[in-house]
């Protein structure tokens, strides 16, 4: 029997790395999706049409998540198509690679637009997703944090800052939102998506294997937010940490 079989979900950049595997895998568990981009039509598009080709429901929604009015016409034009919202994921990031030591670097630009993107951006898409989520038996939200949020490494400084504030957002929400919606995280390790400019040197360090032996990579975060959606009915305000064992390990 299939998960996600007449529920809703909305996966905020869902059109690339991550946010793809995790469309195809709720769409493959019948979920309809909807496949949030801000900049990847084309990508999207494909999703989309993935999802389709396989018998599934899915519609690409572009929308800016760290516009508030971009946020709420994506829940909104959601809810219209598919008449409800059972899932929602805070996916979509933004970050430039920035060594930590280098602080003048960190421009407004790049302050703004980290933390617009992963704190307000999912904080927004949250606000105007609760009245619907609230209406459906088994409602959650998910939250794409980093062990960047635990280890303080990661692409820049005000990265690490985001996705730790983003770590005590998805407490606080739980909190707010028991007993009807569940809050969680995922905690992705390096996963080789392209989603970081880094340097050559620095990419090259990242891909060795892991202390497990391989890499990990998004299908891995894909199969945590369906246990965290579909099965954790008893966990909230929690985070899984998929980073074979990178910050417990040291
Ligand atoms: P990715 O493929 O580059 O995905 C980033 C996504 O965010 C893109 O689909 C992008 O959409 C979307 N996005 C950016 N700005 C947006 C905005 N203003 N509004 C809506 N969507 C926006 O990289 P990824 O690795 O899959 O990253 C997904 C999430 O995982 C991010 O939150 C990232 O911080 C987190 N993460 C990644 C890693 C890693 O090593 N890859 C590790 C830990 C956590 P457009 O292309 O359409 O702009």
């Amino acid at each position: 029997m299939m998960k996600f079989e007449k529920k809703t979900v909305v996966v905020t950049g869902g059109s690339t790395g991550i946010g793809r595997a995790m469309c195809l895998a709720f769409a493959r568990e019948g979920a309809a999706v909807v496949v949030n981009y801000n900049r990847s039509k084309t990508e999207a598009d494909e999703v989309v049409a993935q999802i389709e080709n396989c018998g599934g429901r899915a519609l690409a929604v572009q929308a800016d998540v760290s516009r508030d009015r971009e946020a709420r016409r994506l829940i909104a034009s959601s809810v219209d198509r598919f008449s409800g919202l059972d899932l929602l994921i805070n996916n979509a990031g933004w970050t430039r690679f920035i060594p930590h030591h280098e602080l003048e670097r960190l421009s407004d630009e790049v302050l703004e637009n980290t933390w617009g993107v992963i704190v307000n951006g999912s904080i927004y898409c949250s606000r105007v997703a609760v009245p619907h989520l609230k209406a459906s038996s088994a409602a959650s939200i998910i939250n794409i944090t980093s062990i960047a949020a635990y280890t303080a490494q990661g692409s820049s400084l005000i990265y690490v800052a985001a996705k730790a504030a983003l770590t005590s957002v998805t407490k606080a929400l739980a909190r707010a939102l028991a007993p009807e919606i569940r809050v969680n995280a995922i905690a992705p390790g390096f996963i080789d998506t392209g989603f970081v400019n880094w340097t050559p040197e620095v990419l090259e360090g990242l891909q060795k294997p892991t202390r497990l032996g391989s890499t990990i990579d998004s299908e891995d975060v894909a199969k945590a937010a369906l246990y965290l959606a579909a099965d954790a009915k008893s966990t909230t305000g929690q985070t899984i940490l998929v980073d074979a064992g990178n910050a417990a390990l040291g």
